[in-house]
């Protein structure tokens, strides 16, 4: 991974010249909070979680402290937990699976589509046993999953469908945004994403309201409406009064970042050398791009070529989760799409404000140093 933030002729993602944008508007909304001084659950909390569940299309958003304590609140909000196991696909950031595991689960990990990377729905059906509670398939790279085939993998087998969208802001399938279609959907507002705070944060959507109630129970010490009354035993996972001023003022730009990332992908599209193969994109779907993937055969020549025109790039992710060895007790027989994937894959700069000469110039790097 190679960021070249300053100087770079193109940075992976130039985080300040997308909050630039903000300046003034988070400069007023910080200064609110520091004049009314609620830090924890201000209005500010309040105003974000509606305007963001409208955002998604569902009933109802929480907001929590990062992504990974979203996927686990959705988990343990729903009662899975010691003796359960959770679908995961092996190709995503080790995040699903932590989640999985820190609400007392098991993830069974299984493969992705070839073209996609995304979760095989016929490795999901396959991998189903008695104690499978919920398949949690994940958004990855701003691109939605097949959602026609896992709600009928889902539904003939009984098990809750839900949604890792850390990566798929506004992405949507088939007219559906991501965090809508699913029992409940985790966020993450780590920086870096499509919608990212100035920190950590997160959020959890469904349209259960039930299920909505014990969530926010559960990130706020297990509390009932009588703020003394601890019916469930909760913990501490909120998001912070300055964070969600932040992501109002990110929301209102959304939808022009990503269609400016829709923009530059089709220009990396139209632009690359043949030994960079974009990922393929489900007609259904609407990415939203929060990562350029090519597919290449000979990675370490290409990115000392970018290194070398200090052009940033990364890999998401270089050891498949299931490879990990945090999760070597979990760990699958083999997923060949998944492992011969990560020798392969390779992520190009991508952010709402890089200029299509920037990606012109990368292309350039990638076909100079053409096998
Ligand atoms: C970022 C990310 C997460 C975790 O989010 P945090 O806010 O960093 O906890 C989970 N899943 C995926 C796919 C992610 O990219």
């Amino acid at each position: 991974m190679s960021g070249f933030a300053g100087a770079s002729p193109v940075p992976f993602l130039d985080l300040p010249a997308m909050n630039e944008r903000l300046h003034a508007e988070v400069d007023q909304a910080w200064k609110d909070v520091l004049h009314h001084g609620r830090f924890v659950g201000g209005p500010e909390v309040d105003r974000f979680e509606e305007e963001f569940a409208a955002y998604c299309g569902t009933s109802s958003s929480i907001g929590v402290a990062n992504g990974t304590d979203a996927l686990e609140l959705v988990l343990s909000g729903l009662g899975i937990g010691r003796g359960d196991e959770v679908i995961v696909p092996g190709n995503t950031f080790v995040a699903t699976a932590e989640a999985v595991c820190a609400a007392g689960a098991r993830p069974r990990f299984v493969d992705v589509l070839p073209g996609t990377l995304l979760i095989d729905p016929a490795a999901v059906a396959a991998a189903v046993t008695e104690r499978t509670a919920a398949v949690m398939a994940v958004h990855l790279y701003g691109q939605m999953v097949d959602v026609a085939a896992l709600e009928e993998v889902t539904r003939r087998h009984g098990l809750a469908l839900l949604e890792d969208a850390a990566q798929a802001h506004g992405a949507r399938y088939a007219g559906r945004r991501a965090g809508s279609v699913g029992v409940a959907a985790g966020f993450s507002f780590y920086p870096g994403k499509n919608l990212g705070a100035f920190g950590d944060g997160g959020a959890v959507t469904t349209s259960d309201p039930e299920l909505a109630r014990r969530i926010r129970s559960l990130a706020n010490h297990g509390r009932s409406a009588d703020r003394h009354r601890h019916d469930l035993r909760g913990r501490n996972s909120r998001l912070d009064t300055l964070q969600a001023a932040v992501l109002s003022a990110k929301l209102g730009l959304l939808d022009t970042d990503n269609a400016h990332r829709v923009r530059m992908s089709a220009r990396y599209r139209s632009e690359l050398p043949d030994h960079c193969r974009p990922l393929s994109v489900d007609p259904r779907a609407e990415a939203v791009h929060h990562l350029a993937v090519v597919q290449v055969s000979d990675r370490g020549r290409l990115t000392a070529a970018l290194d070398r025109a200090r052009v940033g790039w990364g890999v998401h992710y270089p050891i498949p989760c299931h490879r990990q060895p945090a999760f070597a007790d979990c760990a699958p027989g083999s997923l060949p799409v998944t492992e011969a994937a990560a020798d392969r894959i390779l992520s190009l700069p991508m952010s709402a404000t890089m200029t299509g000469e920037q990606v012109s110039l990368v292309c350039d790097v990638l076909r100079s140093a053409a096998p």
